[in-house]
């Protein structure tokens, strides 16, 4: 599923290959992926305008038209972009498709169809009616907002990390690099955490996001030290040695170290 750092990069692959070209076509195979607004305007909307500009919220991606408004992406469990020029063969499983002028197509491709796609007139207004929660690695966003949005909470800390009104970004494998760095286990609960526990989960947070855009999302180029490269079967733990486990935990599968994170706080 892509989380911010994936969005991130889906962001700079419209500021790459997608602004300021005349759109001429909207095609839309997939009505089910429309999220509050219709086909029909939502050609209206972008037909005859262009991409100027782009802002990513946590794992929401908006794009700005000519016009003023903005496109809303989400990209589900399989979303992701293509460019290709349209008189080629699609690939497979696109959703949405922007024809440009200039003979090249923006694909919205979606395999399982869980993504979103809407309009919006103002960004502030969409994030604060859904109460969406802060993005990291916005301007503002500080180990002292990270202490504070975390004080006064109560349950599993993996459940709060990736719970999108609390914080936007964060899904199932960066929180479990966040809890592997500090050496929590995936049980822990946020309550009992120390302060130099959440400060070492917001070191992990910074710098696996940091990193993971530093190698374009490509995990098998991350340093070893990064659970995020060590995700598939039973591997061996770059910190300790010991033997990287799973679990079923907060709805979703948690890969962790049962040797170096076993403290709950
Ligand atoms: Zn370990």
């Amino acid at each position: 599923m892509p989380e911010l750092p994936e969005v991130e990069m889906r962001r700079r692959f419209v500021e790459t290959h997608a602004l300021s070209l005349r759109i001429k076509r909207v095609a839309v195979p997939a009505p089910s992926l429309l999220d509050g607004v219709s086909a029909q305007t939502l050609r209206r909307a972008l037909t005859g305008q262009v991409f100027e500009t782009t802002h990513r919220h946590g794992k929401w991606l908006f794009v700005r038209t000519s016009a003023g408004r903005w496109l809303v992406l989400h990209f589900g469990m399989t979303g992701s972009l293509g460019c290709y020029p349209t008189r080629d063969a699609a690939p497979r499983f696109v959703r949405m498709r922007f024809d440009f002028a200039n003979g090249l197509s923006l694909a919205f491709i979606d395999p399982r169809k869980f993504g979103k796609v809407g309009l919006t007139n103002d960004v502030q207004s969409f994030l604060q009616d859904r109460r969406w929660g802060l993005d990291p690695t916005a301007p503002g966003f500080d180990r002292a907002a990270f202490h504070q949005i975390l004080r006064g909470r109560s349950g599993l800390l993996k459940a709060v990390l990736m719970n999108q009104r609390v914080i936007a970004g964060i899904g199932n494998l960066y929180a479990d690099e966040m809890l592997f760095q500090a050496g929590l286990h995936p049980a822990a609960r946020v309550e009992d955490l120390k302060p130099a526990t959440v400060d070492r989960l917001y070191d992990a947070m910074t710098e696996a996001f940091a990193a993971s855009l530093a190698v374009d999302t490509d995990y098998e180029r991350l340093p070893e030290r990064f659970l995020l490269r060590h995700r598939n079967g039973a591997g061996t733990c770059p910190k300790c040695g010991g033997t990287l486990a799973s679990l079923a935990n907060a709805g979703r599968t948690a890969y962790y170290c049962p040797r170096h994170q076993r403290k709950r706080s």
